[in-house]
């Protein structure tokens, strides 16, 4: 499947603060922005706590059982991060979206991209590309970047476990 780079990049950001745990410091949290492109990702706590409130409404616009509460969801994160996204010609460059003004603080900057990267895999590729792990008792979101976009599981561990459950089960059917 094909990205814009833009916001494929923060859609993948987004997947992967949802799946941080509530006890993370800033320091993981710093890399994992630093990985995901993000500029001047240093984090004061009052910061930390922010990025950590937005985790939750970002991992429910993953999980939402339905594109409907799909929407729902993402509509609330564009509401909430009321970046204002406007078209620059910085350096010479075509004219290009940014989804908040590039000197407005990391938590502005952070939750604009990842509002706004959910949103354009909702309008641009398709809603089931948004995905939560099928296994049982997994929390994990991720991006569908498959070809098929089929994907059920986070991760080869998650897929082999519901497969070796579902074989013994036939097993003790026979
Ligand atoms: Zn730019
Ligand atoms: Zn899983």
């Amino acid at each position: 499947m094909h990205f814009n780079a833009y916001g494929g990049n923060a859609a993948l950001l987004a997947a992967a603060l949802a799946n941080l745990d509530d006890s993370c410091d800033a320091r993981t949290v710093e890399i994992l922005l630093a990985e995901h492109r993000v500029a001047r990702a240093a984090l004061t706590e009052a910061q930390l706590e922010e990025l950590r409130a937005w985790c939750l409404p970002l991992w429910e616009a993953f999980a939402a059982p339905t594109t409907r509460e799909q929407v729902i969801a993402v509509n609330r994160l564009l509401a909430d991060a009321a970046a204002g996204p406007y078209v620059s010609t910085h350096d010479g460059q075509a004219p290009h979206l940014h989804y908040a003004d590039e000197d407005a603080d990391v938590v502005t900057r952070v939750r604009a991209a990842t509002a706004a990267g959910l949103a354009l895999v909702l309008t641009e590729t398709d809603p089931c590309r948004l995905g939560r792990c099928g296994a049982p008792g997994c929390r994990i979101v991720f991006v569908d970047v498959s070809r098929n976009g089929r994907r059920a599981y986070c991760s080869r561990q998650c897929a082999t476990r519901v497969h070796v459950s579902a074989h013994r089960d036939r097993k003790r059917q026979r």
